[in-house]
């Protein structure tokens, strides 16, 4: 890995303000995507898979009928419209469209054209799913593959499925090692449903954390216990008086889960109250393995998140056409919400499970 990202160090150590919390650590890898071009051999956000080219591409063959047919983009365009936002960023007397981009918006019109000749209407053929994350175990060392695979592979349809409107996803573990042709050229769909389901390809800066639960996971003891201003006061912790009324949300914006993109770790909650998932095939409550994120960190003071190298962008102002510098995957999810996945603790193979949250 050429770059490191750090989280910055917590304002208060919450183990010693609360012992009780102390056996509900776990640990989690804030992945720090970050745009790049990532080659098959590393881990990515995006970034191209190390496919066996004998392999064949997974296709969701979901009905994408129930689609509505409004804002889809191929994802040539998509990627247009980004490089065309990341110029006007940079010179804000250039909006417009360059000869160049034009030329590219004519090459993009007229491949469209040609597949939708060639084929049956996009939504109704089986759909190529999009690269979404390619962890190696290396890198994230905390991932727990069946037998000696030591590469997870996930991808989703760029369609929004019933009954919760969101990608559908697939998982693939395998052996990188038992890789060798590459497929080089994956098919790509038509076009996405929304612009957010197409990752822009990020290398990543993987690091260890150590996660404390949402206070929603917590029995109702242990979050009345947050709520006690005294016992923070007692303890010497230095917290903000102005939180004096709420010292439960300064440990939910400050002390508990870290937002962005993750691997294991404790789920992020706030459109519901939490909803355990259990494994279809034996029963047991499933564990989060990843965290598929809107945004990499908070507004306002969720920025204590946004790591030491990159506080500065963080806290300026004005971040416009699209280039906040805590979307940097330009994945979007639910309603700029996150996408957990879940795997069985027993067995990785069993069926996994997502949800918005
Ligand atoms: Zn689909
Ligand atoms: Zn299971």
């Amino acid at each position: 890995m050429v770059f490191v990202r750090t989280t910055p160090p917590r304002p208060v150590d919450v183990t010693a303000v609360f012992p009780e919390l102390a056996p509900l650590a776990r640990p989690a890898i804030r992945l720090h995507p970050r745009p790049g071009s990532p080659s098959v051999g590393e881990s990515s956000v995006g970034g191209p898979l190390l496919w066996p080219a004998e392999e064949p591409w997974p296709h969701c063959e979901a009905s994408h009928l129930h689609v509505d047919s409004g804002f889809r983009q191929s994802p040539d365009d998509v990627r247009l419209m980004r490089r065309m936002q990341a110029r006007w960023h940079g010179d804000h007397d250039g909006r417009g469209t360059t000869p160049e981009e034009a030329a590219i918006k004519e090459r993009n019109a007229t491949r469209l054209a040609e597949r939708f000749a060639a084929g049956p209407p996009p939504a109704e053929c089986p759909v190529p799913m999009v690269p979404v994350a390619q962890l190696y175990l290396r890198d994230i060392p905390l991932l727990r593959p069946p037998g000696q695979a030591d590469l997870l592979q996930v991808l989703w349809c760029p369609y929004d499925h019933e009954p919760h409107h969101k990608p559908s996803t697939a998982l693939f573990w395998r052996s990188a090692a038992e890789v060798v042709d590459i497929l080089a050229t994956p098919p790509e769909p038509y076009e996405v449903n929304d612009d957010g389901y197409l990752p822009e390809p990020c290398v990543l800066a993987p690091e260890a954390i150590t996660e404390y639960p949402d206070s929603l996971d917590l029995s109702p003891q242990l979050r009345l216990m947050l709520e006690d201003w005294n016992r923070w006061q007692a303890a010497g912790a230095g917290v903000d008086s102005s939180y004096a009324d709420w010292p439960r949300d300064f440990y939910d914006i400050h002390l508990a889960d870290a937002p962005g993109w993750k691997a294991g770790g404790w789920p992020p909650w706030g459109r519901t109250d939490p909803n355990p998932r259990y494994c279809a095939v034996c029963e047991v409550q499933m564990v989060p393995l990843l965290t598929i994120a809107s945004f990499e960190w908070d507004g306002g003071e969720g920025h204590s998140w946004a790591p030491c190298e990159e506080q500065a962008a963080a806290n300026a102002a004005g971040h416009c056409c699209g280039q906040s510098p805590s979307r940097p995957t330009k994945v979007a999810v639910g309603s700029t919400d996150n996408m957990q996945i879940y795997i069985c603790p027993a067995s990785p193979e069993h069926p996994h499970t997502d949800l918005i949250q």
